[in-house]
């Protein structure tokens, strides 16, 4: 029987060096055989978030970001919908990151994920990022046009350079006390396919159809490639990748689940401790309600 830790560890990856995708398969289910015990341990696992996450509030020292690529219908939105579906909504900000508007184009490519990172004590979570850099416009080189970067910089070293930037950047926020997790949700070609007949086929899923999503898919092999690449030179012991099989969505946000549990917990996160001094002062905050005597206002509810 499989137990908890063999859920995400085993697709941690802290050194990208040695890391090939094809060593993970999409349709890994971690040993487990049925929905249905995964489904108690996800319930296991959300509860656990959400009283580490009540910690992470009240501790108000580490932030948490975790980052979340996939290709398209890998169930990205349904791993965050479901991951963090016990945690306190204030403690949480998601962040969805599209084709860039004109006036990010007119930035550095960090400017615009770098406004939205967590504060201390919260969860931050990017829906596709910075690395989109590295990976959409990689496949695309056209879209560098876009960024009207001054033609002398724009050279075949470039995503090299990129990912460079990026782990320098990941490692700058870990030294600031932001806990950085990425996660790949790795779905095979095959089941791509699949979840886009059934968006087809089925009237409740049409909206979410989309004619370029296809066009996408015929850059698979490129886009796995760049994927590979950015994993390997930006998977570190601070911003650590995981590469989460996604073909299986109850196996997927389990998985999810257990990572952020597993770096939760990686972090001693504990509630603010009480000193004397506050101590004394509830002492007198007590004498002052319990002199108010047994009136209308004790009664009534906080
Ligand atoms: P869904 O699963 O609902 O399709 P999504 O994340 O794919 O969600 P979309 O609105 O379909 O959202 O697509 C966003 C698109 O924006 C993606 O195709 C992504 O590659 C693209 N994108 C994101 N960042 C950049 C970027 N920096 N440059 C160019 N394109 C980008
Ligand atoms: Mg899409």
């Amino acid at each position: 029987m499989p137990q908890d830790k063999d859920f995400a560890a085993p697709y941690r990856i802290t050194d990208g060096r040695r890391f090939r995708l094809r060593d993970i398969d999409p349709g890994d289910t971690g040993g487990l055989k049925s929905k249905d015990k995964a489904r108690e341990s996800l319930a296991a696992g959300v509860e656990q978030l959400a009283a580490l996450q009540e910690k992470l509030y009240a501790q108000d020292r580490w932030a948490v970001l975790l980052v979340f690529q996939a290709m398209d219908a890998a169930g990205k939105d349904g791993a965050v919908e479901h991951v963090m579906s016990g945690v306190n909504p204030q403690g949480v900000q998601v962040f969805s990151f599209k084709s860039p508007s004109p006036e990010e184009l007119d930035h550095d490519f960090l400017w615009r994920t770098a406004r939205c990172l967590p504060e201390r004590g919260r969860i931050g979570i990017f829906n596709r990022s910075y690395y989109e850099e590295v990976l959409v416009v990689r496949v695309h080189p056209e879209y560098l046009k876009g960024q009207h970067l001054p033609e002398e910089l724009v050279t075949k070293r470039i995503w090299e350079q990129r990912c460079e930037d990026i782990a320098a950047h990941e490692r700058y926020l870990s030294r600031n006390g932001v806990k950085i997790v990425k996660f790949f949700l790795h779905v095979s070609k095959a089941e791509q396919k699949r979840r886009f007949l059934s968006r087809l086929d089925e009237p409740e899923k049409n909206w979410k159809f989309s004619a370029g999503d296809v066009r996408e898919r015929g850059h698979w092999d490129e886009y796995q490639a760049a994927y590979e690449d950015a994993i390997r030179r930006t998977a570190t012991k601070d911003a650590p990748w995981y590469v989460i099989p996604a073909d299986n969505k109850w196996f997927t946000r389990l998985a999810v689940a257990r990572a952020v549990v597993d770096t939760l917990e990686g972090l001693d996160l504990h509630f603010p401790r009480v000193g004397e001094e506050q101590r004394r002062g509830f002492a007198e905050a007590r004498a002052l309600l319990e002199a108010e005597g047994g009136g209308k206002a004790a009664k009534k509810k906080r």
